[in-house]
C-alpha cells in the first residue's frame, strides 16, 4: 500500500466569468478568509442569472460550486440535449444556454470558486455570514444565496478501500484518480484508465485516444487508452457506438471487462494500479491514471 502521494487536495480552481483562471487557496499557507458582500451557493443556472442580477443592483457577489465548471444539471448533466422551454429562445443545448448565462453575467465578471464543496454555514457574532468549504477555504460574507438546485454534484466514488489518498481536484496535473473529466493533454506520457459505461466516459475515451495518436511514436509508446466497464452493452448512442466500435479495432483504445476490487501499488510509491477485476483481466501494464469519468456509474 502506499505510504505517500503527490497529489495536492487543497489545490482549487478560481475563475471568473470571463474565464480567467486563479488560485483561490494557497496549499503552502492556510487560506485566508475571502470577504464579500454577497455569496450564491451554487454555479447553476438560477445562480448565474441571480448574479447577473446582483450585478445591476451593483452588489459585489461571489459564486462556489462543487463542481470543475458552471452550469450545474445543464451542463453536467445533458450538455448537448435541446432545451425547448426557455423563453424567447426556441431551442438551444444546455451547453449554450451556460455560454448564454456567462455572456450574460460578464460585465459584473464575479469570482468563480470552483470544485469547492461548501459544508458549514454559521452566523457570526457581527451578523455576517460564515461558510466553509471541505478544502478548507472560508469566506465571510453579509448575504448568502443558495441556489443549491437538487444539490451538490457528488460523484459515487469506487470503493476501494485507500484509493481516496490517489485523488485530485479537477485541473490538478499530479491528480491519478478524477471523478472529472480532464483535459485530453493529461493522457501525455500516461496509462490512462477510463471507468465507466455512460456516454461521457466513452466520449472521454475516444477524446484522449484521439489525442494520443496525433503523438509522435515515442511518445506513443510511453502512454494507452483503456476504457474499464462491467459490461459489454454501453449507454451510448448508434453512432457514439459506432466510433467505440472503430476506436476498438484501430487498435487506438482497448476495452477492458470488469469491475475493479483491490489495487496495488505500481514501481513508484504514489502510482495506484486497479490490480484485481471480478471478471476479465487486468492488462499487464502499470496503470498510472486511474480516470473515474461518469459520475454515478461504473
Ligand atoms: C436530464 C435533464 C434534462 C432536463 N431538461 C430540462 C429542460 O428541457 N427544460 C427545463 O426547463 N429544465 C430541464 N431540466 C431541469 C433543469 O436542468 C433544472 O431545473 C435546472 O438545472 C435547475 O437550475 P439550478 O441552478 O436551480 O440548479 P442546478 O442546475 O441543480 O445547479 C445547482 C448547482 O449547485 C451546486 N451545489 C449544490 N450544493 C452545493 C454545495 N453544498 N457546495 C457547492 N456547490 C453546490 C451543484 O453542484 C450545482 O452545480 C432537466 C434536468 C435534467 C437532469
Amino acid at each position: 500500500m502506499p505510504t505517500s502521494t503527490k497529489t495536492n487536495r487543497t489545490s482549487c480552481t478560481c475563475s471568473n466569468a470571463e474565464g480567467a483562471a486563479g488560485t483561490a487557496s494557497n496549499p503552502a499557507a492556510a487560506p485566508q478568509p475571502i470577504e464579500t458582500e454577497a455569496l450564491i451557493i451554487g454555479a447553476g443556472p438560477a445562480a448565474l442569472y441571480l448574479a447577473f442580477q446582483l450585478g445591476l443592483q451593483e452588489i459585489p457577489c461571489h459564486l462556489l460550486d462543487v463542481l470543475p465548471a458552471p452550469g450545474g444539471q445543464c451542463h453536467a448533466l445533458y450538455p448537448d440535449k435541446p432545451i425547448y422551454d426557455l423563453p424567447a429562445l426556441p431551442v438551444c443545448s444546455g451547453r449554450e444556454l451556460t455560454e448564454r448565462l456567462l455572456q450574460q453575467l460578464r460585465p459584473f465578471n464575479p469570482p468563480l470558486h470552483l470544485g469547492q464543496l461548501v459544508s458549514t454555514l454559521e452566523r457570526r457574532p457581527d451578523g455576517r455570514w460564515h461558510l466553509r468549504s471541505d478544502s478548507g477555504q472560508e469566506w465571510i460574507a453579509r448575504l448568502v444565496f443558495i441556489a443549491a438546485g437538487v444539490g451538490a454534484f457528488v460523484p459515487r466514488k469506487e470503493a476501494l478501500d485507500g484509493l481516496e489518498r490517489f485523488e485530485g481536484r479537477a485541473g490538478d496535473p499530479a491528480a491519478q484518480v478524477c471523478y472529472h473529466a480532464v483535459a485530453a493533454e493529461a493522457a501525455l506520457g500516461r496509462h490512462v484508465v477510463v471507468h465507466g459505461g455512460e456516454a461521457a466516459a466513452v466520449e472521454l475515451a475516444l477524446e484522449l485516444a484521439q489525442h494520443l495518436a496525433l503523438a509522435s511514436a515515442a511518445e506513443r509508446a510511453r502512454c494507452s487508452v483503456t476504457l474499464l466497464h462491467r459490461s459489454p452493452r454501453f449507454e451510448i448512442e448508434a453512432t457514439l457506438q459506432a466510433a467505440l466500435e472503430q476506436a476498438l479495432a484501430q487498435g487506438r483504445l482497448q476495452l477492458v471487462l470488469g469491475q475493479p476490487v483491490g489495487f496495488v501499488c505500481g514501481p513508484a510509491a504514489h502510482e495506484a494500479t486497479p490490480a484485481r477485476l471480478q471478471q476479465g483481466e487486468a492488462p499487464q501494464q502499470v496503470w498510472q491514471a486511474l480516470q473515474l469519468a461518469t459520475p454515478g456509474d461504473g
